[in-house]
């Protein structure tokens, strides 16, 4: 029987609910328990696939295709479990299900209310996720924040599972927020307060209160907040606002935490928790290290969530490689204004990252322009790497009208276009190529001396595809197709030979960078740049040599 830990948020959103969930997780598979985490969004879309990321940041694509909310991509990186589709529910989702019953008729004439055909197929997803994962442990996050009028289907769902499966098998975790008052110097716990009698007022009462906060939370507090909302004091767990984002599990465990939980849960932890791999992380990344720059050109820079796993990986790389690596956020866009050059000229390595649309493109292409011409080291992600192809092209074919049929339905030279197969699809949800597919490595190459396996599987979210009309014409002038699909036929990672490191994935290596285990193309473009800054490469830790490549899912699953 699993046991389930819900995860609420009170005061305000934003205060790193979905880290605090991720970081949960870590507390119970640092212990040798098999964790599953869920998140309940309670937005109308059926997924964030066709959300802007100004709305929503980043989307977080898993290993079967589904494209997610941004907090599973923390869950992923600190549990290290690759996660399923069951693993993201949206009331879009939820309601869809119930509406497609209602019409087969499957209800026999009842009438359709939240409660209970809304709050059931709620709970049926809740209860997937150990069915489809193995999990002992699943925990539950639900988005937004006590109050809000769209969660109140989902809250009701969980509070109805404590009697569903057992007190003994549930907990309630409560993240909130304690303010400053300036004028005082105070730390204030009214609000939290009221957010545990607004969460009680519709039947559930936490069992842990995750205090967050920008300063110190003193015993008195942690006393006053066990007293006003009624849980025993060592589980109020203080959680003060780090930069460190790895060090959020090892402060909780800190506070008591993981064994306070697992004691909760009526569980024995199969072994007790090692934490030497994460402190070594913290501690590397509070280091001083030698500087380098890297420019993101994008065309979301200004909210950075946009690009939360490309953040990432750049720092798991950097950590690997003993550099900090600062990021410089260049608009795509301004770059064609003539604005934001002077960035590219600090920077030691160059980033294009994914995207969709005509908007930036050409300041994306001129930014691989600027990088070949003057051998910066590149990393292109999907669309980086597809706007890497097109400067190529443009410069090999000598046109300028060298093109995306994204951008261009009529371009002469279709460098990138879309698959025949892909020519009748109209809709825009969950149409694209999504999910891993294998990657064979061509010897000799870039690609193939930084993965150091002949083949890998990569997480896919695109439309467009390399036109093999070009391949040999750009081959000829020193564009290697380093990564092919098993069948040869579809173009996963290009090259440039004759160049420091200039590469373009058709996939995305961001989603599958974790912090002790950097990407190898993360890691190659960093130890570039390191270069080029000057500084000497770093010497690859032992652990990183006997580092496994990416197990493919299926095993990982068996091995649990
Ligand atoms: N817009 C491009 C395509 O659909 C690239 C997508 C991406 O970068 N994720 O192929």
């Amino acid at each position: 029987m699993a046991k389930y830990i819900f995860l609420t948020g009170g005061v305000v959103s934003s205060v790193g609910k979905g880290v605090t969930a991720a970081a949960l997780g870590k507390l119970f598979k640092e212990r040798g328990f098999a964790v599953s985490i869920q998140k309940l969004d309670p937005y109308i879309n059926v997924d964030p696939g066709t959300m802007s990321p100004y709305q929503h940041g980043e989307v977080y694509v898993l290993a079967d295709g589904a494209e997610t909310d941004l907090d599973l991509g923390h869950y992923e990186r600190f549990i290290d479990t690759h996660l399923s589709r069951v693993c993201n529910v949206t009331t879009g989702q939820i309601y869809s299900e119930v509406i497609a019953q209602e019409r087969r008729g499957d209800f026999l004439g009842g009438t359709i209310q939240v409660i209970p055909h809304i709050t059931n197929e709620i709970k049926h997803r809740i209860g997937l996720v150990p069915r489809q994962t193995h999990a002992d442990i699943v925990i539950v996050e639900v988005g937004g924040t006590v109050g809000d009028i769209e969660s109140l289907p989902f809250l009701e769902a969980i509070r109805q599972m404590r009697s569903d499966v057992g007190r003994e098998n549930t907990l309630y975790v409560h993240v909130t927020w304690l303010p400053h008052i300036g004028a005082t110097g105070e730390l204030k716990t009214k609000p939290t307060q009221h957010s545990v009698r607004e969460l009680r007022s519709i039947g559930i009462t936490p069992d842990v209160i995750v205090a967050r906060s920008d300063h110190a939370v003193g015993e008195d507090l942690r006393e006053k907040i066990a007293l006003f909302c009624d849980v025993e004091s060592k589980a109020v767990i203080p959680l003060p606002t780090t930069p460190v984002l790895y060090e959020v599990p090892l402060l909780l465990e800190r506070e008591g935490l993981g064994d306070y939980l697992v004691h909760r849960l009526g569980l024995e932890a199969p072994h007790p928790p090692d934490w030497t791999e994460w402190e070594g992380l913290v501690a590397a990344e509070r280091a001083e290290r030698p500087h380098i720059k890297l420019a993101l050109v994008g065309k979301y820079v200004e909210l950075k969530d946009a690009y939360m796993s490309v953040r990432e990986a750049v720092r798991h790389a950097a950590l690997a490689a003993r550099v900090e690596a600062e990021i410089l956020w260049v608009h795509s866009a301004e770059l064609e204004k003539g604005r934001g050059w002077q960035e590219l000229e600090q920077a030691h390595g160059i980033i294009v990252p994914g995207g969709f649309g005509s908007r930036g493109i050409e300041g994306k292409i001129a930014a691989g322009r600027y990088a070949r011409l003057n051998k910066i080291p590149y990393l292109g992600l999907c669309l980086g790497m597809q706007t890497m192809v097109i400067e190529f092209g443009r410069s090999v074919l000598g046109s300028e009208d060298t093109n995306s049929t994204e951008f261009d339905r009529n371009t002469p030279h279709p460098v990138i276009d879309l698959l025949p197969e892909q020519r009748g699809i109209g809709d825009m949800g969950g149409t694209m190529r999504l999910g891993i597919y294998p990657c064979h490595l061509v010897p000799g190459t870039r690609a193939a001396q930084a993965y150091g396996v002949p083949v890998v599987e990569e997480r896919h979210r695109h439309r467009f595809e390399f036109n093999n009309t070009y391949r040999e014409i750009l081959g000829e002038h020193g564009m290697a197709f380093s990564g092919l699909s098993p069948d040869g036929r579809l173009v996963e990672i290009a090259e440039l030979t004759d160049h420091p490191f200039m590469l373009g994935s058709q996939f995305h290596p961001e989603f599958l960078s974790r912090p002790n285990r950097p990407h190898p193309l993360f890691r190659a473009l960093v130890e570039a740049a390191a270069a080029r800054a000057g500084l000497r490469p770093a010497e690859r830790s032992r652990e990183e040599a006997q580092a496994k490549p990416e197990r493919r899912d299926e095993e990982a699953l068996q091995q649990r």
